[in-house]
C-alpha cells in the first residue's frame, strides 16, 4: 500500500505543470476586469495575474528586452487562462440576447457565429500555460484585442500599410523566439516548445 501511495504520489508531481507569475512586463488583464468582449470579470481570474510556465517567461523576458533597445515594450492581455474561463465563453456565447458589448468587439460577425467562425472554442491553448495574447505597446495594429473580425486575420491586407508591417515585426520577432501566431488573431501566441502539450489545466488565478 505504502508503494502504491509513493508511485501515485511521483506520477503527480512529475506530471505537475509549473506556472510562475510573470513580473516586469505590462499587464492589461482584460479577463480579470469588465474590459472584455463578454463585458464582465471571467470566472477563474480572481487577480489581475499573468501565470504563464517558466519556459514561455522566460521567452518573453527575452523578446521584451529585445524590444526595449529600440524603446518599444510588451503589453500582455491573457495568459494561463483556467478552463472554468473558457466554459464561461461558451456559455456566454450561447446566450444570444446578451450582446452588450457587440459595438466594441465583435460589430461585424453575428453573436451566433463567434464559435464556428473559431472566435471562441470549447478549448484553449490558454490552458495549458505556454500561449499568451499581447501586443507591442508603441505600435498600432490595425485592430484592437479581441476585435472578432476578418481585419484581425495576420495577413488581412485591408488594413493601414503601416499595420501590416507592425504585424510582420510581432510575428517576426515572436517566431525568432520560439512562439508559434495563430491566423485569426495578431495578438495570440503559442510557445512552440511548449513544456506542457497535453493538459489543460482548470486551477483559479488567485
Ligand atoms: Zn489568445
Amino acid at each position: 500500500m505504502k508503494i502504491f501511495l509513493i508511485s501515485i504520489f511521483t506520477f503527480m508531481v512529475l506530471n505537475a505543470v509549473e506556472l510562475v507569475e510573470v513580473k516586469g512586463i505590462e499587464l492589461d488583464m482584460r479577463y480579470a476586469s469588465d474590459h472584455n468582449f463578454v463585458g464582465s470579470k471571467i470566472d477563474g481570474y480572481n487577480k489581475a495575474k499573468c501565470l504563464l510556465t517558466p519556459q514561455a517567461y522566460k521567452a518573453l523576458q527575452d523578446i521584451e528586452s529585445e524590444l526595449n533597445t529600440q524603446n518599444l515594450s510588451l503589453l500582455i492581455y491573457d495568459c494561463y487562462r483556467p478552463k472554468r474561463a473558457v466554459a464561461h465563453f461558451v456559455s456566454w456565447a450561447s446566450d444570444l440576447n446578451d450582446t452588450k458589448m457587440k459595438k466594441e468587439f465583435y460589430p461585424n460577425v453575428k453573436k451566433s457565429e463567434l464559435i464556428s467562425r473559431g472566435y471562441i472554442a470549447s478549448r484553449s491553448s490558454h490552458s495549458r500555460g505556454s500561449t499568451v495574447d499581447l501586443t507591442i505597446k508603441q505600435l498600432d495594429f490595425g485592430s484592437p484585442f479581441d476585435y472578432f473580425d476578418f481585419i484581425s486575420h495576420i495577413k488581412d491586407k485591408t488594413v493601414p500599410k503601416n499595420a501590416i508591417d507592425n504585424r510582420d515585426y510581432l510575428q517576426e520577432i515572436m517566431d525568432k523566439h520560439g512562439f508559434n501566431g495563430y491566423s485569426q488573431e495578431w495578438w495570440h501566441f503559442t510557445l512552440d516548445d511548449e513544456p506542457n502539450k497535453s493538459e489543460y489545466l482548470d486551477i483559479p488565478i488567485d
